[in-house]
């Protein structure tokens, strides 16, 4: 299966670049890998509103509702000028599609982390807060996929991470190709049960407005904006197993008895965390190779991103 080349925004420092305040960079195994398959737009807002590396840190404090970026070494406030760059770089930004920020910056953090500061009286303030250009990422960009290098070591975060990063790339470069509803058709029963496991509410929604649509333009819009929002929530354990056996329900009647009670007993073992949902998946596709079921095979939610990612 070929894959799309997602565009990610990176902090600089995540893709290996000399730009932390300590003049370091961030070593991540993963992460190093993720890049490999993606056209990365780098970017250091520390840097980029004139900050040298190395340099002395950053932090955010309170100043009444205000959040402020504050350099203590200096006494310089520094948040016209992040949230001037951040407009700007944001602003300017082509179709991309995701964010991955360096966790626990001032600057870059995309999760609440606790940030203590101490004022030259010795009073001590804390805070649980997001970094103030990931915060107008968060903003601008709520239907594409912003996660951390550290949240992505969880396996359920970075799984719905990778299948939205690449399924929104798989549309983005689709939506240059299209031309006819026929072709979104096509796009659309191809990510059917991709759609099914986020909603299938929205998966009947989509199929109808693809299929009453006298407005080709206007239909891409709106579908697009429904795509990104399907795939936001993350799955439950009970929606996979309704997608599984959907699936099923294609293959059940070229089965004999033990491969049904194989398949049944599978989910059963998924509800109780004994397999993996890949499991499920391979067994299901290996079926639809069998049957020569050419529906089934073109669906990404068997492989929905390189499996080297896995
Ligand atoms: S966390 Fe953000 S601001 Fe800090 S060095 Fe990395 S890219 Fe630059």
């Amino acid at each position: 299966m070929t894959h799309p080349i997602p565009r990610l925004v990176v902090s600089a420092c995540l893709a290996g670049d000399f730009v932390r305040y300590d003049g370091g960079t961030v070593k991540d195994p993963f992460v190093e890998k993720l890049l490999s398959y993606c056209e990365v737009i780098k970017v250091c807002p520390e840097v980029s509103i004139g900050l040298g590396v190395p340099r002395s840190k950053v932090l955010i404090y309170w100043e009444g509702s205000e959040p402020k970026l504050f350099q203590p070494s200096s006494g310089r406030d520094l948040t016209e000028h992040m949230l001037r760059f951040s407009e700007e770089f944001l602003g300017n930004l082509e179709e991309v599609d995701g964010f991955l920020l360096k966790g626990k910056s001032p600057s870059c953090g995309v999760s609440n982390n606790t940030i203590s500061y101490k004022d030259p009286q010795g009073k001590v303030f804390s805070h649980r807060t997001k970094g103030m250009f990931a915060k107008r990422v968060l903003e601008r960009f709520q239907d594409l996929p912003v996660e951390d290098e550290k949240r992505l070591r969880d396996e359920k975060v970075r799984r719905h991470f990778l299948l939205r990063l690449f399924a929104l790339a798989d549309l983005r470069e689709s939506l240059k190709e299209i031309n006819s509803v026929s072709q979104l058709m096509e796009f659309h029963r191809r990510n059917k049960y991709i759609l099914m496991l986020h909603s299938q509410t929205k998966l009947k929604e989509m199929g109808r407005l693809v299929a009453t649509s006298n407005d080709l333009r206007q239909t891409l819009s709106e579908y697009s904006r429904l795509f990104r929002l399907t795939l936001k929530r993350s799955p439950s354990k009970g929606q996979f197993i309704n997608t599984f056996t959907h699936i099923y329900g294609h293959l059940s009647s070229k089965l004999n008895q033990g491969e049904k009670s194989h398949f049944f007993s599978l989910l059963e073992d998924f509800k109780r965390d004994l397999v993996d949902y890949r499991t499920i998946l391979e067994l299901l596709r290996s079926w639809s190779y069998r049957f020569e079921e050419k529906y089934l095979q073109t669906q990404t939610i068997f492989e929905p991103y390189p499996k080297e990612l896995n």
